[in-house]
């Protein structure tokens, strides 16, 4: 046991129960409680997760923009688009650093919930519909948190991907769909990040509770996947205390008032509640803390305006250019520029809820364009209402009219994505849809810049010639805009979600939001891409894309094995060469597709990505190394993941639409699923095994003989393959059925195969 572990075990020694019972419950809504006698410190925690929401001492928590002026940086769904580990690092670095200058011991961020349906009202504070993608991100934010002393808080653990109901809906998941999709985002994030806390939903999981789910936090998180933070609830997920901290909950947030250490106490001293249990809760909480008081930098400084600089080089970076057709952009330094759309002079850079920041320094497109290029402006619709105003439109279409070329800023409005609650549908408000329509008809040089967390519908798509995606872009939105518009900035960002056509073509349309309190998660791990890529239906965007005013060659696939076991790994290495006069950045995405024919496989799935910045004319070198788990999925017979051995195809591309490149490799499982033939097995399943062909093998010629001849039964013109195959889908007992096996034969052969 090191230094540190024996001062938290000697102090929790010292502690009374009253006094361990009481710290697993927070002082209020953001403090834990001090234990004053052992000099223990009451800590803060903060929202999170991209920015600073640290109310000040004595605000109504109900009025969450009550908090000190911080910087609001991009938020999750923009982040993601930027495909970056050491953008996501440096993100966390920036905000551990005003944590320490605010006095914020853990950070309650990043959400790696999975976006299964766009309307999710959550899904700009969410990452991706990819779980390897998120789940990278999220461990490079949380390493960049933490290499500043601040914990992070690695958010709703776990199958919360909806706001509807949120504090009391079921999430019906099979085992393998909640492992391959909707666990493994947390997983990567804690294996890659070790974040200090994890925090658990409102929401129940297969008929429990998160906050009671023991399986999911002692069984799956720390006996699985080896994290040793701290559980904290969601706010208010506590239902009850004692059975929550059985589950393996550390610490209930915000406090109860001292109700529930009451219960605490009461359960230790009838016997209910094992203490060492309460012990090893106060233990990891104190291990947390103390860490931060070990790396407490009291020096440090948040520095409002060199963070939102950070913020709008941050916002720049996350940018996805859906479309460019004929170059549209970037613009011409001397163009005349009509800006249309209230988004253009106040930006909706953020969404609702508990993330909101209380921004100080919010600069829009217009503003940061204002006397260095010749723009007219018109406000074009309101952005509090739907209804189509005839005469801004009006207006608008006159100054588009005027101009060489046209910039709507578009979006949704705040009222139409939030925490608390989902979106009805995925299109913009009439009135923006009508404006876009009418400037694009009377001007063809006209670009629309979205500010949205969520994908929206583009019924304009095929008149707008270039379309900017902006995201909810942080305080800084308006200046990454011009500079990227301008080609100051060269845009980097893809799509780590996929623009479906319609809503309704979405894999979760007909469960979503549920019925009632009940979810259920029919379209298996078919999320996202996986659905639309193996289905082969048409999108807006897809899952990866995003282009820029460069373009890149992609040669030389190679991968350094043509045959592996799964114990060993292969390493995969491409060309990749900027074609262009400009510098620009490339995301190089690995996906692995199976051949398998045995569990339904979606068509493909990232396992490997990298961003790559290469001068005009420059070429490099990119690697990735895919071990098991590339190629693996999850087995519910074995609770594990497994290959099927075969065949499998690894793709290099800059989407999931655009593969540029693919190589074979044959993988080799070296595990079995153990399994006991009864007379009901499939001859088929029998004979896929080495023991069962053997046995089998004698006896189907015998009988493919007799039926293809004089046998008793007729199959008309037949081959041995089709009786093979007819045969293979028969249960054993058909055998004997047909008298080519005596039942004493039958138990002979089923203990030889079982033996
Ligand atoms: C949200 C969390 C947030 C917490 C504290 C909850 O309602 O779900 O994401 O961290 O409030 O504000």
């Amino acid at each position: 046991m090191d230094n540190f572990s024996e001062k938290i075990k000697t102090l929790v020694q010292q502690m009374t129960l009253a006094e361990k019972a009481g710290f697993c419950s927070g002082l209020d809504m953001w403090h834990t409680k001090p234990v004053e006698r052992l000099e223990i410190l009451s800590m803060m925690m903060t929202d999170g997760p991209h920015g600073l929401r640290k109310q000040k001492a004595g605000a109504n928590p109900l009025e969450v923009g009550d908090s000190v002026q911080a910087v609001c940086f991009p938020t999750a769904s923009a982040l993601a688009a930027s495909f970056d580990r050491e953008l996501l690092f440096r993100l966390g670095e920036t905000l551990g650093n005003e944590c320490q200058a605010e006095d914020v011991a853990i950070l309650l961020g990043p959400g790696v919930n999975i976006k299964r349906s766009p309307l999710c009202g959550r899904n700009f504070e969410y990452l991706s519909e990819d779980p390897y993608l998120a789940g990278e991100l999220a461990a490079a934010y949380i390493r960049g948190l933490q290499s500043r002393g601040v914990g992070a808080s690695l958010k709703h653990f776990a199958a919360n991907n909806q706001e509807t109901r949120r504090m009391t809906s079921n999430s019906a998941v099979d085992e393998r769909t909640l492992h391959e999709i909707y666990l493994a985002g947390f997983e990567f994030a804690i294996k890659g990040g070790c974040p200090k806390s994890v925090m658990c939903s409102y929401n129940k999981i297969n008929g429990v509770y998160a906050a009671e789910n023991r399986e999911l936090l002692t069984g799956i998180l720390r006996e699985q996947w080896g994290f040793e933070g701290f559980v904290v609830t969601d706010w208010g997920a506590v239902r009850d205390w004692v059975k929550g901290i059985q589950a393996g909950l550390d610490l209930e947030m915000p406090g109860s008032g001292g109700a529930n250490d009451q219960k605490i106490i009461a359960a230790v001293q009838s016997g209910a509640l094992d203490e060492a249990l309460v012990d090893k809760t106060v233990m990891r909480i104190l291990r947390a803390f103390f860490d931060y008081t070990k790396k407490r930098d009291t020096g440090a400084v948040f520095n409002r305006n060199k963070d939102h600089e950070t913020a709008v080089a941050i916002a720049a970076e996350c940018a996805v250019l859906l479309k460019n057709e004929g170059d549209a952009l970037p613009l011409k330094k001397d163009a005349n520029i009509a800006f249309i759309g209230e988004f253009a002079q106040k930006p909706r850079f953020q969404g609702g809820g508990s993330s909101f920041i209380n921004a100080a320094k919010i600069t829009g497109a217009l503003d940061t364009l204002q006397g260095k290029a010749n723009v007219t402006f018109c406000r074009g619709y309101d952005s509090r209402s739907s209804d189509t105003d005839a005469s801004l439109i009006d207006e608008a279409v006159k100054a588009a009219m005027n101009a060489d070329i046209a910039v709507i800023f578009a979006g949704l409005p705040d009222a139409y994505e939030s925490e608390g609650f989902d979106r009805k549908h995925i299109d913009l408000p009439e009135n923006q849809n009508a404006l876009i329509s009418a400037v694009c008809a009377a001007q063809r040089n006209t670009v629309v810049v979205l500010h949205n967390g969520a994908p929206v519908a583009m019924p304009w798509i095929h008149e707008a010639r270039a379309v900017l995606e902006m995201y909810l872009g942080g305080e800084g939105v308006g200046e990454a805009a011009v500079s990227l518009l301008y080609g100051e900035v060269n845009p980097s960002g893809r799509l780590a979600e996929t623009f479906p056509l319609k809503l309704s073509d979405n894999p979760s349309y007909l469960n979503f939001p549920g019925y009632r309190d009940e979810t259920v998660y029919r379209e298996s791990v078919y999320v996202g891409y996986r659905y639309y890529d193996t289905k082969e239906m048409p999108v807006l965007f897809p899952f990866g894309h995003g282009l820029g005013y460069t373009t890149f060659k992609y040669s030389a696939i190679s991968i350094d094995k043509a045959k592996m076991q799964d114990t060993e790994t292969c390493a995969v290495t491409a060309a990749i060469k900027n074609t262009s006069s400009r510098a620009g950045k490339e995301v190089v995405q690995l996906y692995v597709r199976s051949h398998g024919k045995g569990i339904g496989r979606p068509a493909r799935e990232l396992k490997g990505f990298v961003k790559i910045s290469l001068e005009p004319g420059e070429e490099t070198t990119v690697s990735f190394t895919l071990d098991k788990r590339a190629f693996a999925y999850y087995e519910e017979a074995v609770h594990g993941w497994m290959v099927e051995s075969g065949e499998f195809t690894v793709e290099l591309g800059a989407s999931s639409r655009d593969i540029r490149l693919a190589a074979a490799i044959s993988v080799e499982s070296t595990q079995e699923i153990p399994v006991v033939f009864t007379p009901y097995s499939p001859i088929g399943d029998i004979r896929a095994t080495g023991k069962g062909k053997a046995a089998l093998g004698p006896m189907m010629a015998k009988m493919s003989e007799q039926m293809g001849g004089t046998g008793s039964v007729n199959l008309g013109e037949s081959s041995p393959e089709m009786l093979a195959a007819i045969m293979n889908e028969m249960p054993l007992a058909a055998l004997a059925g047909f008298g080519s096996m005596s039942d004493e034969q039958l138990n002979g052969l089923l203990a030889a195969l079982n033996g």
